[in-house]
């Protein structure tokens, strides 16, 4: 899987890992419950760095029932490309073109009674029905609407859904802390939802999927699986917490390679790249890596990061440009052409996209997603 001859860099997505990761997550979503939940695989902003249609498809052939994404534009995306399974997006702004996500069976979220009210409007224009799911903020404070406004919400929902514009289909809310299994507000929240799911029975409404947990839920917190686990982070091999986890048996479907594009001796007292922020205490031997931020890697990185190379984990030197970074070969022979494992599966001690995350004071989900740019991406 090494890059096309004659290419600088490249992103190589291994969709065998991506499969395995969802049937993974179902394994452990499973072992407390042996029914378990459903699977919602989140592919939104392009399937976080991944390759949205090419993640969706291999998370379907694993099995996954349901695939979520953010926007009614990446919802659109996936039934363009042929998806035909079950869709959930969740945000919309005023103006939002519900009628494109209505009638290619897609299921939006309503968050506000504006949102409910534009989501009804939208189907009785195409003498249609739609698909929602009534979204309670329980905590997070972003999207969602708030506890003391669900009651208008799900008794609109079900005066739309009598009137025939809505069927209910869901309803669910997102967690702030779940990477935190400490942390008090993931009691709070899960109790806050469950006061909402008796004012949604209360009201008569009957969703087919009540859910809340995302992927550091998914694996450690079984009692906010409900029906449902929508897993974005863990599907790709990432760490959902880490520190937190034991080894959850995923592995990180992303590798990011480069050739070397030029081997050079350094003599000691040299310093490296702009302003100079490297100094070599000894001579040694510098290979240049054909890539930089224009294809998303961190600057933050420069001088911090390492990458894998023949073997070896070897360090940036110097400032982590636009199109390039320098590393440090020390007195090991190198030839140009010759590939470097930028972070990959962690294979022998490699480097990964949570050890970048960590040199740069991020998430590992920031690394993937940002990586693109001027680079080929190519699915294996
Ligand atoms: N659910 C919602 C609403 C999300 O926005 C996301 C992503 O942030 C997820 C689930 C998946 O989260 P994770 O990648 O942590 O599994």
């Amino acid at each position: 899987t090494s890059p096309e001859q004659g290419a600088r860099a490249e992103i190589v997505v291994d969709l065998a890992a991506i499969r395995h990761n969802v049937r993974r997550l179902r394994e452990l979503t499973r072992a407390a419950d042996r029914s378990g939940p459903k699977m919602m695989t989140v592919v939104k902003a392009d399937g976080y760095g991944h390759g949205m249609h090419e993640v969706a498809r291999a998370a379907r052939e694993a099995g996954a029932d349901w695939i979520g994404v953010a926007t009614i534009d990446e919802a659109v995306a996936l039934r363009d490309g042929h998806d035909r399974g079950r869709v959930l997006c969740w945000l919309g702004v005023p103006g939002e073109d519900y009628a494109s996500a209505i009638e290619r069976d897609i299921d939006v979220t309503a968050s506000s009674l504006d949102q409910l009210r534009e989501i009804a409007r939208a189907a009785e224009q195409q003498g249609t029905t739609a698909r929602v799911q009534l979204k309670i903020d329980t905590g997070l404070s972003r999207s969602g609407c708030t506890s003391v406004d669900w009651p208008a919400l799900t008794t609109a929902a079900r005066d739309a859904e009598q009137a025939g514009h809505v069927r209910v289909t869901g309803i669910w809310s997102h967690l702030a802390c779940a990477d935190e299994p400490e942390h008090p507000a993931n009691d709070r929240q899960e109790q806050v939802f469950r006061d909402a799911l008796a004012v949604v029975e209360e009201t008569g409404l009957t969703p087919e999927v009540r859910h809340l947990a995302n992927s550091a839920a998914s694996v450690l917190r079984p009692s906010v699986h409900f029906d449902m686990v929508r897993c974005g982070i863990a599907s790709y091999g990432l760490d959902p917490a880490p520190g937190v986890t034991e080894d959850l048996g995923l592995v990180p479907a992303m590798t990011l390679q480069a050739r070397l594009s030029l081997v050079k001796r350094l003599a000691a007292g040299e310093s490296v790249s702009y302003g100079h922020r490297w100094t070599a205490e000894q001579e040694t031997t510098l290979g240049l890596v054909p890539a930089g931020y224009g294809e998303g890697l961190p600057r933050a990185a420069s001088n911090r990061a390492e990458v894998w190379f023949n073997g070896k984990r070897r360090p940036i030197r110097g400032t982590l440009c636009m199109d390039q970074f320098v590393i440090d070969l020390g007195d090991d022979h190198a030839t140009p052409g010759e590939v470097v494992e930028l972070f990959g599966t962690g294979h022998d001690g490699a480097v990964t996209a949570q050890d970048w995350a960590e040199v740069v004071g991020t998430i590992n989900y920031e690394i993937v997603t940002q990586i693109g740019g001027r680079l080929s991406r190519r699915h294996v």
